[in-house]
């Protein structure tokens, strides 16, 4: 891969975007900047800007042909951050007021609070501890009649045991629904994560491992589904596409076209322009950067294997499976190999040794924020998620104990870009030597 053009950074900036590390006598360079720019994207936003057309243009129309040529799906749709997507995605499933989704405690809040916004309540699910996806083993038994989707959080660029996760949705009917943001180009048994569920959903926002600005996709292979979303904030492509008039939804698919010129959402989802023209750039240079931040990061792991109590967060056990772009890496802490010590702890004496990247546990658990207890959306005096009678799956503190424990079980590494031996050795090195110190 080549290396972007000469890195305008100062030194201090430089430490301000890779979190402040800087280990031992090798200089870290580009090695944590994300997203890679060129003057091929400064090229394609300044023609946009040119064209002075930023928004009667094809060009999110042509990256979402691409993107869904990419991932390998029929169909893509571009919106103007994941949230929108994920909220698109919950409409176009059916989810609506009095409905459940089930979604993981530990991901960002956008994986599912678009549902209150339609009527609907989550049940939060518990993550395993290796994988940190939404654990298998806890979705079964909180499926009842008014369960609509299976929320599924790739997290942290982890693919979920999707395997395990399917066969419970397709034996009670309720569609599977995959927040990608963290996993762009993940695959999960050789296959990319976003296309095994009816629909994935992402944001690419600048952050993420796909970056692109503000932006969301969402994909699937389901036409139906595909204009329903369409319909719900891109009000003025409703219809065209539209050559299908299944019934079924509540507003079946024949209405849609009627509906066509005003959103049925009432939300505008189309993505800024110039967002889109770099997205297509990113794109296409996407799979190579994500293979060399696999070898970077499996590089970092690797040297790092047998050190007591740190283990990498990646799928080893199961064929063709990588971490994509390895999003927010994290790395999994096992306190009772380490006489006890806390992973805050441990964090705390490997940032005294320069590394600012390592920080105990990943986002916080949802299920217990006041948001999907007591927060009333609509003005009704009742707390929305019990407010379209639905049922009242609220859970407190001490109900998911491996989400409620992520402080002591996982801590963020670097997130290198590069695969440079040197540096990545003196980072791994910190690790190593801060953990032999306290086993
Ligand atoms: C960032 C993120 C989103 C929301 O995307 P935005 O583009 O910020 O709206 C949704 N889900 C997960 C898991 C995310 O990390």
């Amino acid at each position: 891969m080549k290396k972007s053009p000469s890195n305008p950074l100062s030194p201090d900036a430089t430490r301000a975007a890779t979190g402040g590390s800087t280990v031992g006598t090798v200089d870290p360079g580009d090695i944590f900047d994300w997203p890679i720019l060129t003057r091929e994207d400064e090229e394609a936003v300044l023609e946009v800007l040119r064209s002075r057309a930023m928004s009667g243009n094809d060009i999110a129309q042509k990256f979402e042909q691409e993107f869904a040529q990419w991932i390998g799906r029929r169909h893509a749709l571009s919106f103007p951050n994941g949230t929108s997507a994920l909220l698109t995605a919950f409409w176009a499933c059916g989810v609506g007021a009095g409905d459940e989704i089930i979604c993981p405690s530990m991901t960002y809040w956008a994986s599912c609070a678009g549902a209150l916004h339609l009527g609907a309540t989550v049940n939060f699910a518990d993550i395993e501890r290796d994988t940190l996806c939404i654990d298998p083993e806890d979705i079964e038994h909180r499926i009842g009649p008014k369960t609509r989707a299976i929320v599924v959080v790739h997290y942290a660029g982890h693919p979920a045991d999707m395997d395990r996760i399917l066969p419970i949705a397709r034996r009670h009917g309720v569609k599977v629904i995959e927040d990608a943001s963290h996993a762009q180009g993940a695959l999960y048994k050789g296959r990319m994560t976003g296309t095994f569920g009816d629909v994935g959903a992402m944001s690419l926002m600048t952050g993420k491992s796909l970056a692109i600005g503000e932006g969301g996709m969402l994909v699937t292979n389901d036409t139906n589904l595909y204009e329903r979303a369409i319909a719900y904030g891109h009000y003025e492509r409703t219809g065209g596409p539209s050559r299908y008039a299944r019934a079924g939804n509540a507003i079946s698919n024949r209405d849609l076209a009627r509906f066509a010129g005003v959103p049925i959402g009432g939300f505008k989802h189309r993505l800024n322009q110039m967002a889109a023209a770099m997205g297509r750039v990113q794109l296409k240079y996407y799979p190579e950067r994500i293979v060399e931040i696999q070898r970077a990061m499996n590089r970092f792991w690797d040297l790092l294997e047998g050190v007591p109590g740190l283990y990498a967060h990646r799928p080893d056990s199961w064929p063709d499976s990588t971490m994509g772009g390895w999003y927010n890496a994290r790395g999994l802490y096992r306190a009772e190999e380490l006489g006890g010590v806390s992973c805050e702890r441990f964090c705390e004496a490997v940032r005294a040794e320069g590394v600012a990247a390592c920080i105990s546990g990943a986002n916080f658990p949802l299920h217990t924020h006041p948001l999907f207890h007591e927060a009333d959306i609509f003005h009704q005096g009742t707390p929305t998620v019990i407010a379209f009678g639905q049922r009242d799956v609220r859970q407190g503190a001490g109900s998911l104990p491996v989400s409620e424990s992520i402080r002591e079980i996982a801590f963020s590494v670097p997130w290198f870009k590069h695969d440079r031996p040197e540096v990545i050795e003196q980072f791994a090195s910190v690790f190593r030597k801060t953990a032999e110190s306290l086993a």
